[in-house]
């Protein structure tokens, strides 16, 4: 059980943005030429994207810090420097990534899309962007911000239409396997039959289902005596079950006390897991095709009034009615459920911030920096009215536009932070 990892602390980090370039255009023969310097790139954003080739959280055992390259300066001749690349992780299907310090949801990892989990950093914008008809000779640029840091806690939650439970050696695997044409990529690690393969399964024409082989369910598990806790959490998100049991008699099993172990296994764990749909599936049935211990098992099941699919996974004998039974099943079933994001309340506003840099540039032209303002700005949407409500709020409780006043900042002037202009209204 050591070894298979399905919750992971990373900490992730967007690149920085590049600074703006301060330049003069220079010719021969022309004496000053006009401010020329380019912008900062954007600094590599952190990138989650889902791989339906993985299936455990393994890699993030040994690596937990991720960052993003940082976009490069600015450069005379209005060159721009370059946006750094973003930074793909690539994470199982379904794992859901949560906010370490408060646990909220921040994006399920359930579909195909790729999700910007940090921003990178703006580049500061060159000094050519600050030439206005009075002032000719800009000669200051902006640095620029900060990427998004984030410490997040990575949960697997298997993603699959279809969970096959059973004892060990019932041939859960080789039917997995034998629908699906699954080559997990995990077969290459030890103790491959402790991790969960999943497979895309063909049912017809355009119409599949994803199944999940999750090992390690035995007799116990629900009181933590197994493997099971682990993997029976995987289950949980399954829409339909496929109960496979070894009907040959080999092994000395017998299917009827297998079959109902593991029910009180799955009713033990949680009573909605023991609501979940199943297929019931007769395996091995090439062994000992009418012998006594499937009769047996084929009347149960009857009894039930339930349909018993006799397959052999090892020949091929009774798949595609199986497959066919769980595509047409799914049909009816609601989708897999998908956890909602949750809100993150922001931080109590800040302090007021000793570290800010207050620059007179112009005579009416005041810069503002600090990392303390970066991280405000990288927290807040200023396209919004609501983000620039709270922003206003944040700087006035904060005491940004009292050290502002002090330093003589008037009415009507222009505060210039980072790549934002604003003018400043008491
Ligand atoms: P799991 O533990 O449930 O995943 O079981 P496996 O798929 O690893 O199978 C256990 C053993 O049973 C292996 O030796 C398989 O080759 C064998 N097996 C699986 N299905 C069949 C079947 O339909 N017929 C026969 N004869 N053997 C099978
Ligand atoms: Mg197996």
């Amino acid at each position: 059980m050591a070894m298979f990892v399905d919750k992971a602390v990373i900490t992730v980090a967007a690149g920085k943005g590049g600074n703006g370039a301060v330049a003069f255009h220079r010719e021969k023969y022309v004496a000053a030429g006009g401010p020329d310097g380019g912008d900062g790139g954007k600094g590599g954003n952190i990138v989650m994207q889902a791989d339906d080739n993985m299936s455990t959280l393994m890699d993030f055992r040994y690596k937990r810090k991720y960052t993003a390259p940082n976009g490069m300066d600015g450069q005379g001749g209005l060159k721009s420097g370059k946006d750094g690349a973003d930074l793909v992780i690539r994470v199982p299907r379904g794992t859901v990534i949560r906010d370490r310090a408060t646990g909220a949801v921040i994006h399920d990892m359930s579909d195909p899309v790729p999700y910007v989990l940090a921003k990178g950093g703006r580049g500061g914008w060159g000094n050519k962007h600050f030439a206005t008809p009075t002032r000719q000779v800009p000669r200051f640029a902006k640095p620029g911000m900060e990427g998004q840091k984030r410490e997040v806690v990575l949960e697997l939650k298997l993603l699959a239409d279809v969970g096959l439970v059973g004892f060990p050696n019932v041939g859960k695997s080789t039917l997995l396997a034998a629908v699906s044409r699954a080559h997990p990529k995990i077969a290459d690690y030890h103790f491959t039959t402790l991790y969960p393969n999943l497979g895309v399964v063909w049912a017809a024409e355009g119409e599949s289902f994803v199944m999940a082989d999750i090992p390690g369910i035995i007799e116990g598990a629900a009181e933590g005596a197994g493997l099971g806790h682990d993997f029976l959490r995987h289950i949980e998100r399954c829409r339909l079950l496929i109960h496979v049991v070894d009907a040959s008699g080999s092994e000395g099993r017998d299917p009827i006390e297998d079959y109902e172990a593991i029910n009180a296994e799955l009713k033990q764990y949680s009573p909605a897991l023991a609501e979940r749909p199943q297929l019931v599936a007769a395996n091995k049935t090439d062994l000992d095709p009418d012998g006594e211990a499937l009769r047996r098992f084929r009347d149960y099941i009857a009894e039930k009034g339930l349909p018993l699919y006799e397959i052999s996974a090892a020949t091929g004998e009774g798949l595609r009615p199986l497959t066919l039974a769980a595509a047409a099943a799914l049909q009816k079933l609601p989708p897999i459920p998908v956890f909602e994001e949750e809100f993150i309340e922001p931080e109590e506003a800040p302090p007021m911030p000793e570290e800010l840099t207050i620059t007179r540039q112009d005579a009416d032209l005041w810069s503002v920096e600090g990392p303390w303002l970066e991280r405000l700005l990288n927290r807040v949407n200023l396209s919004d009215s609501e983000g620039r409500m709270y922003f206003d709020r944040v700087l006035r409780s904060s005491g940004v536009f009292d050290r502002l006043e002090d330093l003589g900042v008037q009415e009507g002037d222009t505060i210039s932070m980072y790549n934002w202009e604003f003018e400043y209204k008491r």
